[in-house]
C-alpha cells in the first residue's frame, strides 16, 4: 500500500490520477483506497467514514447530495473532489424504453449514457442481445461511455469519426451509471416490469474501453466490489475493437465480466478497411488473444459483427466468418448498420441479415441479430457521438 494521496503513483489508479480532466490534480474518489477515504474525513468520527463510503458504493461522489453529512464537512469534500457532472438532458424513446441521459462534465465536455430497459413479460421490442436466455425477471441496462470521442477512427462509427478529445476519469464513468440508477429509482419514470435498480452494463457508448484501461479496470472493480456496487460480473459487458495487449490485462483481472470483441470483417483485407487497428493487431494476433481468453476465464467470447450492406455482409463473407468461429463454438451478435450522418453505408434488407445469420449457424455458431433501439434519439449503442457541445 505505498499509493500516495494525491498524484498517487499505485497500481492501476496511477495514469488516471495524472490525466486529471477538469479540476486538474484532484482526487478520484472511486481510486481512493479505504484508508485514503479515511484520511480524507480526518477528525471525523468511524461513522462519518461509513456514510461517505456508503454514497461511493452507490455511485455518488457530489458532496451536495450527501444529505447526511453536516454542511461544513460537505464543503470541506467538496473543496477536495472532483466537480460532478450535471445532467444537461434527458430524453426517452420507445414508449419510454429508452432513455438517454446527456451529462455536462467540469471542462464543457458533454458525454452520454442510455438507459435500456427491458420489462419482465412481453418485451414489447424483441432483444436480441438476451437471445433465447431471456429470463422473466426484466431488465435494465446502462451503456456507458469510457472517453469523449475515440481515437480508433473506424469509418462506420460516429464516435470516430471526429477523434478522441479526451479520456474520462473514473468518477465520470460512474456518474453515467448513478444518474440513470437514480432515474430507476422513480417510479414515475419507470417502465411496468423494469426493475428499479441496474441490472446490466454494457461499456458500448462512446469510446474505446481498452484504450483507457485504467479508468475501465478502476469502473469495472468498483462495479463489481462487494462492499462497491455490488453488480454480478456476469452482468458486465466490455466491447472492445481488439487491442490485444490490454484484453490480456483485462484477462488477468479474473473478473467473469463477457467480452465483446468487434470483429465486422472475417479477413484482414477488409477489416484493415473496417477497423483500422487491425493493421497493428491482426486477425491472427486477435483472435489467438481470445482463446487465451477464453481458456483462462472460461467465459465465452461474443462476436460483434456490425452489417453493412454490399461491404461485409455477402454470402461468401458469412462463410469466411463460419469458417473462423465455428470451430470457436462463438456467439455472434450481428448489429445492422445504423444510419449515422455523413457516412453512406446502410444495413442490409431484412432477409439478407436472416440469410447471413442462418450460414452462420449452419457453421455451428450462434448468432442473434441486434434490435437497434432509439435510434430516433441517437441512443443506440456505438451510435453515441458527442456534437452536443452545442447542447451544453
Ligand atoms: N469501441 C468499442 C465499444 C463502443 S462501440 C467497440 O468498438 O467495440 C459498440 C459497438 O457499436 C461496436 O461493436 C461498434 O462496432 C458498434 N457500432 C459503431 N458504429 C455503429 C453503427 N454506425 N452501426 C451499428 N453499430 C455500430
Ligand atoms: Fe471507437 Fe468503437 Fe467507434 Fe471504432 S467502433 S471508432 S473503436 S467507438
Amino acid at each position: 500500500g505505498e499509493r500516495q494521496r494525491a498524484g498517487g503513483r499505485g497500481a492501476d489508479g496511477e495514469g488516471e490520477r495524472q490525466r486529471a480532466g477538469g479540476r486538474g490534480g484532484r482526487l478520484d474518489p472511486f481510486t481512493l483506497v479505504d484508508d485514503e477515504v479515511a484520511a480524507l474525513l480526518a477528525g471525523e468520527p468511524a461513522y462519518r467514514v461509513r456514510q461517505v463510503r456508503g454514497w461511493l458504493a452507490r455511485g455518488v461522489a457530489d458532496p451536495a447530495v450527501m444529505t447526511d453529512l453536516p454542511k461544513a464537512l460537505r464543503e470541506r469534500l467538496r473543496e477536495v473532489l472532483p466537480t460532478p457532472p450535471t445532467t444537461l438532458r434527458h430524453v426517452t424513446a420507445d414508449g419510454g424504453l429508452t432513455h438517454k441521459v446527456l451529462l455536462a462534465l467540469a471542462d464543457g465536455e458533454a458525454i452520454e449514457s442510455v438507459l435500456l430497459c427491458y420489462p419482465r413479460d412481453g418485451a414489447p421490442l424483441s432483444n436480441s442481445e438476451a437471445g433465447g436466455r431471456r429470463k422473466s425477471r426484466g431488465r435494465a441496462t446502462v451503456c456507458i461511455s469510457t472517453q469523449a470521442g475515440c481515437a480508433m477512427g473506424c469509418p462506420f462509427c460516429a464516435t470516430g469519426q471526429a477523434g478522441l478529445r479526451r479520456q474520462l476519469r473514473v468518477h465520470e464513468v460512474i456518474a453515467q451509471i448513478a444518474v440513470v440508477a437514480d432515474l430507476l429509482r422513480d417510479e414515475a419514470l419507470r417502465p411496468d416490469g423494469v426493475p428499479d435498480h441496474v441490472t446490466n452494463v454494457v461499456f458500448m457508448g462512446m469510446g474505446e474501453p481498452l484504450a483507457n484501461p485504467d479508468a475501465t479496470f478502476a469502473t469495472l472493480r468498483w462495479l463489481t466490489g462487494a462492499d462497491q456496487f455490488n453488480l454480478s460480473a456476469r452482468n458486465v459487458t466490455v466491447s472492445t475493437i481488439g487491442l490485444v495487449p490490454a484484453i490480456r490485462r483485462l484477462m488477468r483481472l479474473e473478473l467473469p465480466i463477457t467480452l465483446a470483441v468487434s470483429l465486422h470483417a472475417p479477413t484482414d483485407q477488409l477489416r484493415d478497411q473496417l477497423v483500422p487497428i487491425n493493421r497493428t493487431h491482426p486477425l491472427a494476433e486477435l483472435l489467438a488473444v481470445c482463446d487465451e481468453y477464453v481458456a483462462t476465464t472460461r467465459r465465452r467470447i461474443t462476436f460483434e459483427y456490425v452489417m453493412i450492406d454490399g461491404v461485409n455482409t455477402a454470402v461468401h463473407h458469412a462463410r469466411q466468418l463460419g469458417d473462423l468461429l465455428g470451430p470457436r463454438r462463438a456467439h455472434v451478435n450481428l448489429i445492422p448498420m445504423n444510419p449515422t450522418p455523413g457516412i453512406a453505408w446502410v444495413a442490409p434488407p431484412v432477409g439478407a441479415q436472416r440469410r447471413f445469420a442462418q450460414i452462420l449457424e449452419a457453421a455451428g455458431l450462434t448468432a442473434t441479430i441486434r434490435h437497434n433501439r432509439g435510434t430516433d434519439i441517437d441512443a443506440a449503442c456505438g451510435q453515441l457521438d458527442a456534437n452536443y457541445q452545442m447542447a451544453s
